[in-house]
């Protein structure tokens, strides 16, 4: 279990996500405020699972599936996306995500997601 990196550019978010991780046993190993340091982030710390947001600056989400991806098609990565953003998430799925969850986040949701995306 190498633990889960969580990738978003707002640092509210990621220390929410942290919090619900880590209160129900999850280790998080890493934290990326966009894309491109969320690929450099993966490439060194080989994650079991990446919590990935869509829209951020320099790289959003989708190209960051795509890139983590061309580096390890079998990384598990799941998508925060905000409402409205259909779209997007249907192109992070066809780029290998394997699921997303919307916010505002239920912990519960974003439990089911995690635990599924690592079974
Ligand atoms: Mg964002």
């Amino acid at each position: 279990m190498a633990g889960i990196l969580i990738v978003d550019d707002a640092a509210f978010m990621r220390m929410m996500i942290k919090d619900i991780l880590t209160k129900n046993g999850y280790e998080v190993v890493g934290e990326a405020e966009n894309g491109a340091v969320a690929v450099e982030k993966f490439k060194e710390l080989r994650p079991s699972l990446v919590v990935m947001d869509i829209t951020m600056p320099e790289m959003d989400g989708i190209e960051a599936v795509r890139r983590i991806k061309s580096i390890d098609p079998d990384a598990r990565i799941i998508m925060c996306s905000a409402m409205g953003q259909q779209a997007m998430v249907i192109d992070a799925i066809q780029a290998g995500a394997r699921d997303f969850v919307v916010k505002p986040f239920q912990p519960d949701r974003v439990l089911e997601a995690v635990k599924k995306a690592l079974a």
